[in-house]
């Protein structure tokens, strides 16, 4: 009789165990972080109710249930019930010192920049929207004080950035640079400036609704030396600055108004041991990148456009080499495909949610916007909205790149669309017609 009621026991224990869900996050029961939120994914199985410290969550009909805890300082005891089991999962939550370093000032230095692509910023964090410009190698700069782990960079009265040290190298005081010519040419589709220098110099761009102005500092020669170039630009453009011994040369090309002359380079997301953001129910991110990348490459050679994809299967590639490949190709459009997940935040179901559309350029924000209205129309997402991000394969200015978030890998209203048959394609149908109203717009 004992023996049979253990027998019965373990057989409701081991029940417990196959019928209660799938976690899909957190992965272990003990968790060391220094985020503010636990955050709970997972499947329901058999329409069993899910609650987390006494709270009930909302699943899908298909299970899918995601939820954050906030944290407290210290240890954290969640329990996550459903109706034949309760499963303690433990959080230590580090208190993150928020450390202010001083400001120090010094003498003004000269500094030459290590390498090309080196931000420089309008404050001293690493924080992506405060790119100023990017400056190339062999850019002399002054420095006259530092910040943590950032020198202040003097570039005129009143105008002051900043730089990472590990970009640059103190040097011996230099000689100013001289100013030698100014050029400026117009072609077709195209614009050309060139502006010459004795030495290379730091430069600012800021894109505005009207103009380019494209601004270079001669600090050295004096507090005032700025050579301001604004160029007029066309509706829909691309652009590229380049510097070789002194002389910066500037291009805007106008965007071709028909496909048929647009080359779209096709990113899709993460790829090979990078999963990109993982579902409720298990799927991968990555994965459904591709499909919907797959059916828009179909779509955009249909109408004629020339397509390159920078991934057509399950494998690494690095974010350098995505857009490496772009360049070389000369893209007009760069469309990185992505799902997207929540950062350090509480998770709400109405909210993270739906199609999200990002740019980094003022000349992509009008393809976003298009892109965002249309993918949203096509495959019935909720539009989340048009936003600018620092994301490093939609930053050169060289093509009118954005980063499509289709749908969020985590929301359980959205786990039923995207692991619905025609997700794909609708969201493809969708960035197709962005692309076509964007570069029709006058
Ligand atoms: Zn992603």
């Amino acid at each position: 009789m004992k023996r049979g009621l253990i027998l019965l026991l373990s057989f409701i224990l081991s029940m417990s165990t196959v019928f209660a869900y799938d976690l899909i996050w957190p992965k272990q029961k003990e968790t060391v972080t220094d985020k503010d939120y636990a955050l709970f994914v997972g499947r329901a199985r058999n329409a069993e109710s899910i609650v987390i410290n006494d709270k009930r969550i909302y699943t899908a009909p298909n299970g899918a249930f995601a939820h954050t805890v906030k944290l407290k300082n210290g240890n954290n005891r969640i329990v996550v019930r459903s109706n034949y089991s309760a499963q303690v999962y433990r959080f230590h939550k580090e208190n993150k010192p928020i450390i202010d370093e001083p400001l120090k000032e010094f003498e003004p230095k000269c500094a030459i920049v290590k390498t090309d692509e080196t931000p420089l910023r309008s404050t001293p964090e690493n924080y992506g929207m405060n790119r100023l410009s990017h400056l190339f190698k062999g850019t002399t700069v002054l420095v006259n004080g530092s910040k943590g782990k950032f020198y202040r960079v003097f570039l005129a009265k009143d105008k002051t950035a900043w730089i990472e040290q590990k970009d640059v190298c103190l040097a011996n005081n230099t000689t100013p640079a001289q100013f030698i010519t100014m050029d400026s040419k117009k072609f077709k589709n195209a614009s050309v400036q060139t502006v010459k220098f004795s030495k290379n110099l730091p430069y600012t761009i800021e894109d505005n609704e009207k103009e380019i102005i494209f601004r270079i500092y001669n600090p050295e020669l004096s507090e005032t030396s700025v050579y301001t170039v604004n160029i007029p630009k066309p509706e829909k453009y691309t652009y590229t600055t380049s510097l070789k011994d002194g002389t910066y040369t500037f291009k805007v090309n106008t965007i071709p108004t028909n496909i048929e002359n647009c080359t779209v380079v096709i990113d899709a997301g993460h790829g090979g041991s990078e999963k990109g953001a993982v579902g409720c129910l298990g799927d991968e991110e990555k994965n459904i990148n591709l499909r919907i990348s797959l059916e828009l490459a179909e779509k955009l050679r249909l109408l004629g456009a020339n397509v390159v994809m920078t991934r057509e299967c399950d494998g690494n590639m690095g974010l350098g080499e995505r857009v490496e490949l772009a360049k070389k190709n000369h893209a007009t459009i760069f469309v990185s495909i992505h799902l997207n997940s929540i950062g350090n935040t509480e998770f709400k179901l109405y909210k993270h949610r739906g199609t999200s559309v990002y740019y980094f350029n003022e000349n992509a924000k009008a393809l976003a916007e298009c892109v965002e209205k249309s993918v949203s129309k096509a495959a019935k997402t909720r539009r989340d909205g048009v936003r600018s991000a620092s994301f490093y394969v939609i930053r050169p200015t060289e093509y009118a790149g954005i980063l499509v978030e289709a749908a969020y890998m985590i929301n359980p209203h959205d786990s039923m669309m995207y692991t619905s048959e025609e997700f794909a394609s609708n969201v493809a149908s969708g960035i197709t017609n962005g692309i076509l109203n964007f570069i029709a717009k006058q």
